[in-house]
């Protein structure tokens, strides 16, 4: 499957879509969900066009994977739900048509700010 330029997250990274930014840098653009499932619903998001983690796994360079989980970690911390400024959180990534995935360009929920719950209903 190809990379879909006219996906959300691709139109929210050109600006075409507006969003309630976060945190930003060289790799990552991280925003609130727009319809967030826990109190806190960050979402995460490489700026390189990738459709989900295994096609980041594949073609993404060692430098934008560093860079992507140093975001998740970024994010937290400027949310205050890190294990060091808060009281810890989940990341998670839907893969493709079993995870879940509804919008085809990778990115890392991070649901945080009360407990979150069972993992998998
Ligand atoms: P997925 O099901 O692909 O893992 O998650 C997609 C997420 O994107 C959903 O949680 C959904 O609420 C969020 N979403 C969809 N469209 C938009 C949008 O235009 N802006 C923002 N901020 N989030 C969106």
């Amino acid at each position: 499957m190809a990379y879909d330029d006219n996906n959300i997250f691709a139109k929210v990274l050109r600006g075409e879509i507006p969003c309630k930014k976060i945190y930003e840098d060289d790799f990552v653009l991280s925003f609130y969900d727009i319809n967030p499932q826990k109190k806190i619903h960050a979402l995460v998001i490489p700026k390189g066009k990738y459709i989900d983690l295994d096609d980041f796994s594949d073609k993404a360079s060692d430098d934008e994977i560093v860079g992507l989980i140093k975001g998740v970690n970024k994010v937290a911390k400027k949310l205050g739900i890190s294990v060091e400024e808060g009281n810890g959180y989940r990341a998670l990534t839907n893969i493709s048509e079993h995870g879940g995935q509804e919008v085809p360009h990778l990115h890392f929920h991070v649901f945080g700010g009360e407990k979150v719950g069972k993992m998998v209903e």
